[in-house]
């Protein structure tokens, strides 16, 4: 292999694991010359060599599902081209639960699995006993049988996609360690290795679990973590046929196949152990750790009660590997604010394989395109805030991310780990008033307030919240929202440039604000307040905090404008409900004594129904007194969803994102400029379903004529009404169509709202 490092490359891809070697094909065969890859040891040598290589072919999430389809599509076409063998199996899956929930939810499963293009079967206990002959059937419910999932060898995938790479004209060079990226004025530069120095216009970062030393040698750090990950191997066992399917059982934790005639029997470890990459040896390369069997003690005897003929099996080895998760077990993709030109693609979270070639492709359309094709903004590193990336944070949250994200999760659920990293000023009052809490980007946010302890539902008491909102009136915490005071000479030329004269509000009003980046792309959707002539606030929503902050950095850097933070220093309630403007006026006067103590801002959004109320952390409690004395009840993120999606208004990352093909024009909410596709290939599409798809709803398919036309993006059940408000992306074509929701197994008309 050639050693020479070349003196520059359009991309750098760090990290020779099927992700990079991924990229680097996508990057060549999308046309880029000059990509450079650069691997420290021997490709494949860090997570992806010891790799199970299972393939779950059928996804719930229509996002990961477009990602794995892509894969198994390209893998004969790869195999051809790089004349390597990827060792691709189709063995089939069950699936298999003792969970009645989990059973209800695998029964709506074949219906979409086959409008998406997929067979799924339902299977009774018998039929899974025939599928899956070593499976002790007599506790099981049942489960699913999806027959053309499959396994892949990870080591030939990778190599498959280094061959196909060097010849579309891609370098991959080995045994270059990558010691430091260079960059100035918040743009890559270069990267420094043991060989040499590398300048260049882009830089990947795919090295796994290393990825976030990687790139906090610019400054970044990323919420990524290492888990010990593992997987039993036994020797031959005469009762393991060759063509065993492979078998998934999220409620035993545990997934396996055949290998050489015995088992594979992995865990998706409920308090997984974390490791840090300073405790792994600086070369470590097709290194494995130590075997962890009283970690795997647990799974290990669910398995024997599951697979009676591994009591007789001899084991091979408990293989251990290292492998990144996320906060949300999602993988992180894309650029990383705030250097230009610096992109990542790392924590697959267990799914690397799997995942490998659409994350290759998305990473290839960011880098020459500008902007991948799918809306992958569930997946944009950009999605976590920065505290996420703390050590402390990850390390804690990290060990609870492979058995989380297969659990069965009700409204009230969240993360056990890593809570309590930013506190609102109101919230040990909202704690002591039975606020129930979810940690969004590092923050505590209510969801709901049992503000009498009475342990109802929480539909019931979301239900209540909501009527409060008909009736009377709501307050809301939104002191978590990302908040910048913007004044200056140059602040109200700025705000027209950036927003549109029509967006503008008059001084004590406010009007919701595409952010875009310049390009179309919007990168936030924030709440402009004008508080006096030209002092303007604007905020964002908890989740666009990075996104946001990246564009006021960016897009606000301007002559006499000043720009201050005081997310920090102030506390944001929301009012909603008929009563609002009276509270407001109330608490307003200055008898009654708030204005007379504290310089609070009020301002009133009308298409939102929203009054707010603006003062400085110290002064939060006399407040929320002020607003207790006026019974003022406190509510929760429910309650005012549901006040957003009635009026139609779009959420950041749901209706909207950077990614969108949906015209920002659907949403009557704008009063300034048209951002979006001129040829939109999705429009929104608001209207009533006549049942509650529950609190966490969201992606739940849309149909039309038997074809998956598109999602539910956002609904909210009001009980006055007796049906839900939903807010769904349907492709354009079918945007006028009949359309039906799946809820559950059933299919429900979706009623459009007439405009
Ligand atoms: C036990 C186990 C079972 C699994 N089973 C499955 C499965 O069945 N299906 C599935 O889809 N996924 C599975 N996975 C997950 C999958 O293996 C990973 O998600 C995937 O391999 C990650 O690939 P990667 O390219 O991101 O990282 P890696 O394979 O770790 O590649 C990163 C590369 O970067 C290199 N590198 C690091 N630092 C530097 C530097 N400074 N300079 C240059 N290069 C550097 C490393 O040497 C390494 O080669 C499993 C993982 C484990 C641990």
């Amino acid at each position: 292999m050639n050693q020479r490092l070349p003196g520059h490359a359009a991309t750098v891809v760090i990290g020779g694991g099927v992700v990079g070697c991924s990229i680097a094909y996508h990057l060549a065969k999308a046309g880029q010359k000059d990509v450079v890859l650069l691997e420290r040891s021997r490709l494949s040598a860090g997570t992806t060599w010891h790799s199970a290589g299972n393939m779950e072919t059928y996804r719930a999430d229509p996002l990961i599902f477009e990602i794995v389809r892509y894969g198994v599509s390209l893998f004969p076409e790869l195999e051809k081209e790089s004349e390597q063998a990827l060792g691709w199996r189709t063995t089939g899956r069950v699936m298999y639960t003792h969970l009645p929930a989990r059973m209800a939810a695998y029964r709506s499963v074949p219906r979409l699995a086959h409008a998406r293009g997929i067979e799924v079967e339902l299977l009774d206990a018998r039929k899974l006993e025939q599928r899956f002959p070593i499976l002790d059937v007599s506790p099981i419910l049942g489960g699913l049988w999806i027959p053309n999932d499959g396994r892949v060898n990870p080591t030939d995938l990778t190599m498959a996609y280094a061959r196909a790479a060097r010849r579309r004209g891609a370098t991959l060079l080995e045994n270059c360690a990558v010691q430091r990226i260079r960059s100035a004025n918040d743009r890559v530069q270069a990267v420094e290795t043991t060989i040499g120095e590398i300048r260049c216009d882009n830089v990947v970062v795919a090295a796994g679990l290393w990825s976030s030393d990687i790139t906090s040698t610019c400054g970044v750090p990323l919420p990524l973590y290492a888990l010990e990950h593992f997987y039993l191997i036994t020797k031959e066992m005469p009762e393991v046929p060759r063509d065993l399917p492979m078998f998934l059982a999220f409620d035993d934790y545990l997934y396996g196949r055949e290998e050489v005639g015995g088992l594979i029997v992995g865990c998706l470890d409920r308090d997984a152990l974390p490791i840090a990459t300073r405790d792994l040896p600086s070369d470590f390369s097709f290194g494995l750790l130590n075997e962890r069997w009283d970690q795997f003690e647990p799974y290990m005897s669910t398995a024997l009660q599951r697979f009676p003929a591994l009591e007789r099996a001899e084991i091979r080895m408990l293989l251990n590997g290292p492998e990144s998760f996320t906060p949300d077990g999602q993988m992180i993709i894309g650029p990383v604010p705030p250097v230009a030109g610096l992109f990542v693609a790392a924590g697959m979270s267990s799914n690397g394989i799997a995942l490998s070639a659409g994350v290759g492709r998305i990473m290839a359309e960011w880098i020459v395109a500008g902007r991948p094709d799918l809306d992958v903004s569930r997946l944009d590193v950009r999605r976590f805030a920065r505290c996420q990336a703390s050590e402390s944070f990850m390390r804690r949250r990290a060990t609870e991310i492979p058995s989380y994200c297969i659990e069965m999760h009700g409204p009230g659920d969240d993360y056990r780990t890593a809570r309590d990293v930013r506190l609102s000023p109101l919230h040990e009052y909202l704690a002591e008033r039975g606020a129930h809490f979810r940690s969004i980007c590092g923050w505590e946010r209510a969801s709901w307030v049992d503000r009498d302890g009475r342990e109802l539902s929480p539909r019931t008491l979301v239900d209540e919240e909501i009527a409060a909102t008909e009736r009377d009136v709501l307050a809301i915490d939104g002191s978590m929202n990302s908040k910048f005071l913007i004044n200056g000479d140059g602040a109200a030329a700025a705000i027209t440039e950036l927003f549109g004269a029509a967006s503008v509000p008059i001084v004590g009003e406010a009007t919701t604000v595409l952010a875009d980046d310049g390009c179309g792309a919007i990168v936030a959707l924030a709440s402009l307040a004008r508080l006096a002539e030209s002092v303007w606030l604007l905020s964002a929503e908890a989740e666009q905090e990075t996104s946001f902050r990246e564009w006021i950095r960016v897009r606000l850097q301007q002559p006499h404008v000043s720009v201050r933070d005081i997310t920090a220093e102030y506390a944001l309630v929301r009012l909603l409900g008929r009563r609002r403007e009276r509270v407001i006026r109330e608490v307003l006067v200055p008898a009654n004594g708030l204005c007379g103590s504290m310089p609070a801002s009020c301002w009133r959004d009308r298409t939102a129904a929203v009054d707010a109320l603006l003062v400085p952390k110290g002064m939060a409690l006399e407040l929320a007194r002020q607003l207790e004395s006026l019974a003022v009840p406190w509510g929760g993120h429910f309650a005012e969803e549901a006040n957003r999606i009635r009026r139609g208004r779009p959420a950041f990352g749901r209706e909207l994102s950077a990614f969108t093909d949906v015209p920002a024009a659907d949403f009557r909410c704008f009063s300034g400029r048209a951002v979006g596709p001129a040829n939109p290939g999705h429009r929104a599409v608001m209207g009533t379903i006549d049942c509650d798809p529950g609190l966490d709803s969201g992606l739940e398919p849309v149909f039309s004529s038997e074809l998956p036309v598109g999602w539910l993006t956002s609904a909210a059940w009001i009980r006055s009404q007796g049906s839900s408000v939903v807010m769904a992306r349907v492709a354009a074509a079918h945007a006028g169509a009949r359309l039906q929701v799946l809820v559950g197994d059933e299919l429900v008309p979706l009623r459009p709202r007439e405009s």
